[in-house]
């Protein structure tokens, strides 16, 4: 309940929340139930449509006195683009996800990394301190391994199989729109892709590989392939759990809902609010990915979030 009310107190310091959350009298939010059926979801178009009316190119959701360290732009084709603004505090939230998304993934002390995705991407930006300012400790730093980065552009490609040749990470992070560009020049070079890493994790903003395309990847490229949810609106990561192959995420970083939709269908669309985001806040953002939320319980993230999807 505390959460909460810090939540909307925050909220209401953003021009866009204080419009929207107008109606709210005092004392009708009492707990999530009445959360979830009191405070309205928010769409990526009204963040869009609010933003010519704020004061600046940051999202409306930026809080009046806070002061944002690091604004990165978001991967969304909305016109006019979107950003998000983020201080130490925020950062620290962040990476806390991270760190718990590459440790499911496996990685520990001493490991290599690759990420080949773009710098505004989280999984670049909270990689490591020496790539951002402001981040006082990347998921790298805390967890003691050693990242390398690269642009994820397809035709950087033949780069990333250098990069896998020479640093032979554990695993390596991988844009889902660069995944055939790799297998081709994999191909190309006739390397067995499994002497190099132990996995992929393919990641894109508000979107997930299908079933049908992972197993294809996988027979293709001969290592397993797990799944990361990125919703950077909400600033959410959730990592596929190579035990269960659910999503997994930390429950103290977010408040998970599905929107029921009067179809009755299995999967619903996902809404995100998140607990450490102090700049822009995020209240019930209704994202454009489809599950269905599960029990906790898997061994290797008791307490976690669970998403099939
Ligand atoms: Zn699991």
């Amino acid at each position: 309940m505390n959460r909460i009310q810090i939540l909307l107190q925050r909220a209401a310091k953003a021009p866009l929340y204080r419009k929207k959350f107008a109606h709210l009298k005092p004392g009708t939010v009492r707990d999530l139930r009445s959360f979830s059926a009191k405070v309205p979801p928010t769409r990526l178009e009204e963040l869009a449509a609010e933003t010519p009316k704020s004061a600046g190119p940051l999202s409306p959701r930026l809080c009046a006195g806070r002061g944002p360290r690091a604004i990165f732009q978001l991967e969304y084709d909305t016109q006019p683009a979107l950003y998000v603004a983020l201080d130490r505090a925020d950062l620290r939230g962040y990476v806390e996800v991270l760190k718990h998304c590459w440790s499911l993934a496996g990685l520990r002390k001493g490991d290599r990394v690759a990420i080949f995705d773009y710098g505004t991407s989280p999984l670049s930006y909270l990689a490591a301190s020496s790539f951002t300012p402001y981040l006082d400790r990347g998921a790298a730093d805390l967890l003691g391994c050693l990242p390398v980065c690269n642009d994820g552009v397809a035709n950087m490609s033949p780069r990333a199989v250098e990069i896998l040749r020479y640093v032979r990470p554990r695993v390596f992070f991988i844009r889902h729109d660069c995944l055939h560009a790799l297998a081709v020049e994999i191909e190309r070079q006739a390397l067995r892709l499994a002497d190099y890493t132990q996995a992929l994790v393919a990641a894109e903003n508000e979107s997930l590989l299908s079933d049908a395309e992972r197993s294809s990847f996988e027979k293709r490229l001969g290592v397993p392939i797990y799944r990361l949810l990125r919703i950077d609106a909400a600033m959410f990561l959730a990592m596929e759990c190579p035990r269960c192959r659910m999503l997994h995420t930390r429950r103290d970083s977010y408040f998970v809902e599905t929107l029921p939709e009067e179809d009755d269908a299995a999967e619903s669309p996902l809404v995100v609010t998140n607990w450490f985001a102090g700049n822009s806040p995020t209240v019930r953002y209704l994202s454009q990915v489809r599950g269905s939320l599960k029990p906790s319980g898997c061994p290797r993230g008791p307490k976690d979030l669970r998403i099939a999807v």
